[in-house]
């Protein structure tokens, strides 16, 4: 049997991580080829030690450097993108697992795609800002995008290769992160945001969760993923993140997918796909799970999700304005540099500053066009962020 190859990018990253644990797990069926992370030195080198990668990649200059001393001869090193897009059209790459955080994975996911190769991806930020255009290049040539994600790949699962004509609605479950019971309190810390109650995850996607901007972006990549539209999917509160997502069909039936709380699974099954084999995932006991709760979101008290929502139906431009500003707001947010409650606030102004409503849906944005509005919406969220965008009453 041949062994795929695969290709991490971000793999010092919690999902990178638990990539390579997967990998390891299923034996001589899969190779790592070509680890890359951005900076984080000491673990990538440890990383190539153990799976002896043709290529190891850093995006950063210094931390390329160091990783060359560090490894010695023997490790071929490279830094920056060029060589991330090299590697993604390669012939000697099968797979290529996205979960760099970010817009930078953009150019290597969309040459991947261009070559008819498997996408695992776990980047969010992709199929938010420049979704439709991905999906495109994947159905122009052939190529395979599958989602690392809870509940887009539970989602996968119980649509299989059901038309979109015969599905009514389709629903992802949040776990709601700390705040969902009572709102978020205005001047949470980031010690309280982070205490994430189900999912050990890194610290912007865990800010998200406490927000609900993730739910609103799993939203929108899931209309982009699945062909649907905003209306048809709903997401709701489920504590206990045991059922992902499910699907309604057109006479009322519903199938969900149900697993326990464990990324191993969905990237599992993103690489192995159609397959199903054994994995490291322990198995749900419905008898121990006692019971399952679903709530609907509060739209009042996560504003985030709300503007998530909206932008859906303002087009590609919107989105992509949404997610950038998102990232700015969250990472100031965690340096300690505005309050929780302005992250949304920065988000709205920085939509109606860049006039992104004012887009048709219908219309086609190139990525290169979006990675310039992108690079606007970053810089009008980084002023508000510095003029500490003062308190204003949440737009409704
Ligand atoms: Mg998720």
């Amino acid at each position: 049997m041949k062994r795929l190859r695969v290709a991490v990018f971000g793999s010092t990253g919690s999902v990178g991580r638990a990539t390579l644990e997967v990998i390891s797990h299923l034996g001589n069926r899969f190779q790592v080829s070509t680890l890359a992370a951005r900076s984080s030195v000491r673990a990538i080198a440890l990383q190539a030690r153990r799976f002896k990668p043709e290529r190891v990649i850093l995006t950063e200059l210094p931390a390329c450097k160091k990783t060359r001393e560090m490894l010695g001869s023997g490790y071929e090193v490279d830094w920056g993108l060029d060589p991330l897009i090299e590697v993604a059209t390669s012939t000697r790459t099968d797979i290529l697992v996205m979960a760099m955080s970010g817009t930078m994975g953009i150019l290597p996911v969309s040459a991947a795609l261009e070559m008819g190769k498997r996408v695992c991806l776990a980047t969010k930020e992709i199929l938010v800002s420049f979704g439709d255009e991905v999906m495109r290049l994947a159905r122009k040539h052939g190529g395979e995008l599958l989602p690392i994600d809870s509940e887009l790949a539970g989602l996968h699962q119980c649509l299989a290769d059901v038309p979109t004509s015969q599905i009514r609605k389709v629903i992802i479950t949040a776990s709601g992160g700390p705040f969902w019971r009572s709102g978020p309190p205005p001047k949470a810390t980031v010690n309280q945001t982070l205490a994430h109650p189900t999912w050990r995850m890194g610290r912007k996607i865990t800010v998200d969760s406490a927000t609900l901007m993730n739910k609103g972006l799993e939203v929108i990549e899931t209309t982009r993923l699945f062909g649907l539209e905003p209306c048809q999917v709903q997401a709701v509160i489920h504590p206990q993140s045991v059922v992902h997502a499910a699907v309604e069909f057109q006479d009322g039936s519903m199938l969900a997918q149900l697993a326990n709380p464990d990324m191993r699974l969905p990237i599992q099954y993103c690489l192995t796909y159609p397959q199903r084999l054994d994995s490291l995932v322990r198995p749900l006991r419905l008898e121990s799970v006692g019971r399952l709760e679903f709530h609907p979101i509060n739209q009042s008290e996560f504003p985030c999700f709300r503007l998530a929502r909206r932008t859906l139906e303002q087009g590609p431009t919107a989105t992509c304005v949404l997610n950038a500003a998102n990232q700015v707001a969250v990472e100031a947010f965690l340096a300690g540099r505005i309050a929780f409650d302005q992250i949304p606030h920065i988000i709205s102004r920085t939509l109606k500053a860049l006039q992104t409503g004012s887009n048709k849906p219908g219309r086609r944005r190139s990525i290169r066009s979006l990675l310039r509005s992108e690079l606007h919406a970053s810089a009008h969220a980084e002023s508000l962020v510095q003029r500490k965008a003062p308190d204003k009453e949440y737009p409704d």
